[in-house]
């Protein structure tokens, strides 16, 4: 008889963006124990860090792309990948848990993720070329 094998259904991954979780990553609830579900990266003291929509998430995440490349042994494009998380992330508590019954973000981190994100979505690679070609 062949038998069932043993699924890891409790291998724990960030239940926002999806990043294998060890105990060193864990987030803090606001008493200041761990949280099982998210990292420290998308929940701090209780609640998350910033109020990403699921899209936003994925455009943040998708700059990981060689990271996720060279883990899984793909050659991945970054907007290959953002596909890849399109498909995973509605699989997340967070982005399958309707916004307003989720802790919201009060910490200051949150607009200093918000900032970081701005930074990243104005970098001015495309303007610079324009600027430096000559016809
Ligand atoms: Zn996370």
């Amino acid at each position: 008889m062949c038998k069932k094998q043993e699924t890891p259904v409790n291998q724990h991954f960030c239940q926002s963006c999806g990043m294998p979780l060890s105990n060193e990553i864990l987030g803090t609830n606001a008493d200041g124990s761990q949280n099982q579900e998210y990292c420290q990266y998308c929940y701090k003291d209780g609640a998350f860090t910033g109020d990403f929509t699921m899209e936003q998430m994925i455009d943040f995440c998708s700059q990981f792309v060689e990271q996720y490349n060279a883990d899984s042994g793909q050659q991945l494009s970054r907007d290959e990948y953002k596909e890849v998380l399109r498909q995973y992330y509605p699989n997340l508590k967070r982005w399958s848990t309707p916004t307003e019954e989720l802790p919201h973000a009060a910490s200051p981190l949150k607009q200093q993720f918000i900032d970081e994100m701005k930074d990243i979505s104005s970098f001015p690679s495309t303007d610079q070329m324009a600027s430096t070609r000559k016809l």
